[in-house]
C-alpha cells in the first residue's frame, strides 16, 4: 500500500492566529513533487486564493538539508527533481478570518478548513491522507469529520478529496451527542459567547434529520455526522462537508425567535446536502479542479432546491409552524420579484457565473444577477405546486428528488441538468420538464398565482398590518453615519431620477434622515409625490427631485375558505400539517 500523505498541525501559537502545518511528502513521490494549496473550497464557488495567508514555507530533505521550493503559478510549489524524501515541508499560516470557508484560530477555538490549510501532492491524491492534530492546550479537544486513525490525535481521510471535505474544530467547547436513525451525531458550539440550549438543538436536529431521511428512504448515507457551529457578533451561513457541516451564526441567535428559525433552516439546508450535493453530485463537481474555478450550470438544483426544502423540512419536523413556512416562502417570493436582475440573468447562467457574480457583490448586484438560492427555491416551489395540482395524492417534488437519488446517487458521473429534467418528465410529464427548462434557461420568474396555490388550499391575500411607505426603489445599509443606498433598483423611482447605488442619503425635503428613519420619513408622503432627495456621492453633495412610486404589495399566503378535501390532503402531504392550523 502506498505511504499516506501525512500532515501534523501545531497550534501552540494559536493566540496569535498562527498555525504551523508540517507536511511529509513520501519518499516515492518527493522528487519534483508539485504541492498545491487549493484556491477555493467545494460549496463556496469563488476563488479565495488561500495562499494569501501562507506566511512562510520551507522544505528539508531526509538528511535535514534545506531544499529550494520553486513557486509555480500563484498557489503551488515544486520540489527539486533530485529531492531525496521523505521531505518535510513546514508552512506557517495566518488564520484570523472567521467564516465557514476560511480558517479562524484564536485563544477560544481553532476552526480549520482543509482547503485553506493542507497543500496536496499532485499525483498522490488517491492515497490516504492522515492528519495529526493534538489539541492545544492539551485540556482542549479536537473534533474532526474524519474517522480516527490508530495513533492518538490522528484522523484518516481515504484520499485528498475526502480530506478537503472534512473540517476540524478545536477548543474547550460545549457539545451535544445524539442519534438520528441510530447514527451518532454531534453538535459542537464554538461560539465566542452565547448560550445555546444544546438539548433543544439536538431534539430539533433529530426531528429535521428524520423527515429528511423519510423523504429519500433507505438508510442514512453516513456513519456519523458532526455540526461545527461557530458564533460571532454577526454573520451567518453554512458549508456542507461529506459527513458534517460548518455553520456560523451570531452568538445571540438562540435568544431570538426569528434568528433561531434561520438557524433551524440552516441546519436543514446543510443536512439535506448529505444527499443533494454530497452524494447526488452535479456532474461538473464530481472531480473539482482545486486550482481553478469549476463551473456548474446546476446550482439551481444543488442550492436552489435545497433552499426550498430548508423551509419545508423544519415545518414537516414540527419545528416550524405552517405559518412560518408560508411567511418565509412569501419573503423569498417578494425578494425575487423585486430583483431586476431576475429578468436579465437566466438561472442557469447565474449558476455558471457564481464565481464572478454571486460571490462578488457590489451596488449593482440586484440589477444584473439573480440569486440561484432564492430564485431556484421558487422554481422548486412552482414545480412542487404543479406536481401536487396534477396529482393531489402524490408526493410532488419529493418524488423527483427520490428518483434522482435512485438513479444518480454515488455514481462516478454525478447528474446533469438533463438528468434532472428527465426525472421531472418521469414524474410530471414532458410539458412540465419543458416548463422547468424554460424557467432556468431564459431570464424569467416562476409563475405562482391563486390558481396554482389552490392545489394546496391556499390563496394570496394582503398583509393586514400598518400603513405602507411609498416606494423609493432602493436597498439600504445603515450605520451610525446614517443610511446608504446599497443598491438602487433599475427602473425604480430613485433610479429614474438619477440616484445611484452607493449614494449616501443626507436628507429628504431638507430634513436629515438618520439610521432607522427612512421608512418613517417616506410614510409622510403619498405615491406620486415629488420629494427632494439629498445625497453625498463621494465628495459631492447632490439634490435630486424624485417622484415616489406605488408601495410594493404586501402579500400574505392564506387558507382558502373553499379549499377542497383534495387540496387539504395535498397541503397535509406537503407540509406535514393540517390546513386548519392556519
Ligand atoms: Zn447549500
Amino acid at each position: 500500500m502506498a505511504t499516506p500523505i501525512r500532515y501534523a498541525v501545531d497550534l501552540t501559537d494559536r493566540v496569535h492566529h498562527l498555525v504551523r502545518v508540517h507536511l511529509t511528502v513520501p519518499e516515492d513521490v518527493a522528487a519534483g513533487a508539485r504541492l498545491v494549496l487549493p484556491v477555493w473550497t467545494p460549496g463556496s464557488y469563488v476563488v479565495r486564493d488561500y495562499v494569501h495567508h501562507v506566511q512562510t514555507i520551507r522544505a528539508t530533505d531526509a538528511d535535514g538539508r534545506d531544499l529550494p521550493l520553486a513557486l509555480d503559478g500563484t498557489t503551488a510549489w515544486v520540489l527539486p527533481d533530485d529531492a531525496v524524501g521523505p521531505v518535510e515541508v513546514v508552512l506557517e499560516l495566518y488564520a484570523n478570518d472567521l467564516s465557514v470557508r476560511t480558517n479562524h484560530v484564536d485563544d477560544h477555538h481553532a476552526l480549520l478548513i482543509p482547503a485553506a490549510t493542507f497543500p496536496y501532492v499532485e499525483g498522490a491524491t488517491d492515497r490516504p491522507h492522515e492528519v495529526h492534530l493534538p489539541p492545544h492546550p492539551a485540556a482542549h479537544r479536537t473534533w474532526s469529520l474524519l474517522p480516527t486513525g490508530d495513533d492518538a490525535d490522528t484522523y484518516v481521510a481515504q484520499n485528498r478529496d475526502h480530506l478537503i471535505d472534512s473540517a476540524f474544530e478545536v477548543g474547550d467547547l460545549p457539545a451535544a451527542d445524539f442519534e438520528v436513525a441510530g447514527v451518532p451525531h454531534s453538535f459542537v458550539w464554538a461560539g465566542h459567547g452565547g448560550a445555546p440550549d444544546l438539548d433543544a438543538i439536538a431534539a430539533d436536529t433529530r426531528a429535521i434529520g428524520e423527515v429528511c431521511l423519510a423523504m429519500f428512504g433507505g438508510e442514512l448515507p453516513t456513519q456519523r455526522y458532526v455540526f461545527l457551529c461557530a458564533g460571532w457578533d454577526q454573520g451567518g451561513g453554512g458549508l456542507e462537508h461529506r459527513d458534517g457541516s460548518v455553520l456560523q451564526m451570531p452568538v445571540r441567535t438562540f435568544q431570538d425567535d426569528d434568528l433561531n428559525a434561520r438557524f433551524q433552516s440552516l441546519v436543514a439546508h446543510e443536512y439535506l446536502h448529505l444527499w443533494n450535493v454530497k452524494r447526488l453530485v452535479p456532474a461538473d463537481l464530481v472531480e473539482p479542479d482545486y486550482e481553478h474555478p469549476t463551473h456548474s450550470p446546476s446550482l439551481w438544483v444543488a442550492e436552489g432546491w435545497t433552499a426550498y426544502y430548508d423551509d419545508l423540512l423544519p415545518t414537516r419536523a414540527e419545528v416550524w409552524t405552517p405559518r412560518r413556512l408560508l411567511d418565509t416562502l412569501r419573503d423569498t417570493w417578494d425578494r425575487v420579484d423585486r430583483t431586476p436582475g431576475a429578468l436579465l440573468q437566466p438561472l442557469r447562467q447565474a449558476s455558471h457565473e457564481a464565481w464572478t457574480k454571486h460571490y462578488i457583490r457590489d451596488e449593482n448586484t440586484p440589477n444584473v444577477m439573480t440569486d440561484y438560492y432564492g430564485h431556484g427555491s421558487l422554481v422548486a416551489w412552482e414545480l412542487d405546486l404543479r406536481l401536487r395540482a396534477a396529482d393531489p395524492e402524490g408526493d410532488g417534488l419529493d418524488e423527483v428528488f427520490r428518483l434522482l437519488w435512485q438513479r444518480h446517487a454515488n455514481t462516478s458521473e454525478g447528474y446533469t441538468e438533463q438528468d434532472v429534467l428527465d426525472a421531472v418528465a418521469a414524474v410530471g410529464g414532458d410539458d412540465l420538464a419543458a416548463l422547468v427548462d424554460a424557467r432556468v434557461g431564459t431570464a424569467q420568474r416562476p409563475e405562482i398565482d391563486d390558481a396554482l396555490l389552490a392545489a394546496v388550499g391556499l390563496r394570496v391575500g394582503e398583509q393586514p398590518n400598518g400603513p405602507i411607505a411609498p416606494d423609493l426603489g432602493v436597498e439600504v445599509t445603515e450605520d451610525d453615519r446614517g443610511v446608504t443606498f446599497a443598491a438602487v433598483l433599475r427602473d425604480g423611482p430613485a433610479w429614474r431620477d438619477g440616484i445611484t447605488g452607493g449614494d449616501r442619503l443626507v436628507a429628504i425635503d431638507g430634513v436629515t434622515v438618520a439610521r432607522g428613519e427612512l421608512d418613517t420619513a417616506l410614510r409622510a408622503y403619498e405615491p406620486g409625490d415629488d420629494v427632494e432627495v439629498t445625497v453625498t456621492r463621494g465628495p459631492r453633495l447632490l439634490t435630486r427631485p424624485v417622484t415616489l412610486g406605488q408601495p410594493r404589495p404586501r402579500r400574505r399566503l392564506e387558507r382558502r375558505d373553499d379549499a377542497t378535501d383534495a387540496a387539504a390532503g395535498a397541503f397535509a402531504r406537503w407540509t406535514g400539517h393540517d390546513l386548519d392550523e392556519l
